[in-house]
């Protein structure tokens, strides 16, 4: 396996964190509780990108702990993958009031720390949860609900996988044949595949 590179341009994820977490680039640093920085392994082989923080990710400062977190967390274990094997991260650190979609100015004044998040953990494999993290990094991607459960390229060498959002998921608790749950299963399912197969290879 290709060691990761934990420094770029002399930048580190230790020294990136406590200038995200003093940020005021964008409005909405004005309403936050905490700024929401994102957690994980530096050397993730994947990281999960949702929208932005929610109430409870907004009290705490950590990614994806409330009920759409919990829904993530099923989802992850389901397949036998920890939180603390992953990056989890946001397209904005800050949470929207109310948890509106941030706006676009919002999203282009916080976007350079998420692309120094990926720069630095350079993760094999991205997987956007939901359409605001996928059709921010590949705005030529069809809508979720056509682009989930493919791999697609981003930027040359690494692979994006975009599944639903986990709040979608609670807002459709069938798990019919076909419904955003079962769809859900089958997407994480390939994740499992592919992190056995990268972890494999990476052995050889
Ligand atoms: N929804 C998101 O998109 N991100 C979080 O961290 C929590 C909820
Ligand atoms: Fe800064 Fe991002 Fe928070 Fe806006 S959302 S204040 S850009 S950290």
């Amino acid at each position: 396996m290709e060691p990761n590179s934990h420094s770029v341009h002399g930048l580190t994820l230790d020294m990136l964190r406590p200038r995200v977490l003093s940020c005021t680039l964008c409005p909405l640093h004005e309403t936050r509780t905490h700024v929401v920085f994102g957690e994980g392994n530096p050397d993730a082989a994947v990281m999960f990108i949702g929208e932005g923080p929610g109430e409870v990710e907004d009290h705490t400062g950590r990614p994806f702990v409330g009920p759409a977190g919990q829904k993530l967390d099923e989802v992850l274990a389901s397949v036998g993958i920890e939180r603390e094997e992953v990056f989890i991260g946001n397209v904005v650190k800050c949470r929207p009031p109310g948890n509106r979609v941030p706006s676009r100015g919002e999203m282009e004044a916080c976007v350079p720390y998420l692309e120094a998040q990926i720069a630095l953990i350079n993760p094999a494999l991205i997987v956007t949860l939901g359409n605001t993290s996928t059709q921010w990094l590949l705005p030529d991607a069809p809508g979720i609900t056509k682009a989930r459960g493919t791999f697609f390229r981003w930027r040359g060498e690494v692979l994006l996988f975009p599944m639903f959002h986990p709040s979608y998921l609670l807002r459709y608790p069938s798990k019919e044949k076909g419904s955003p749950k079962y769809l859900t299963w089958l997407d994480i399912k390939k994740v499992r595949e592919w992190l056995d197969e990268y972890r494999n290879a990476g052995d050889a």
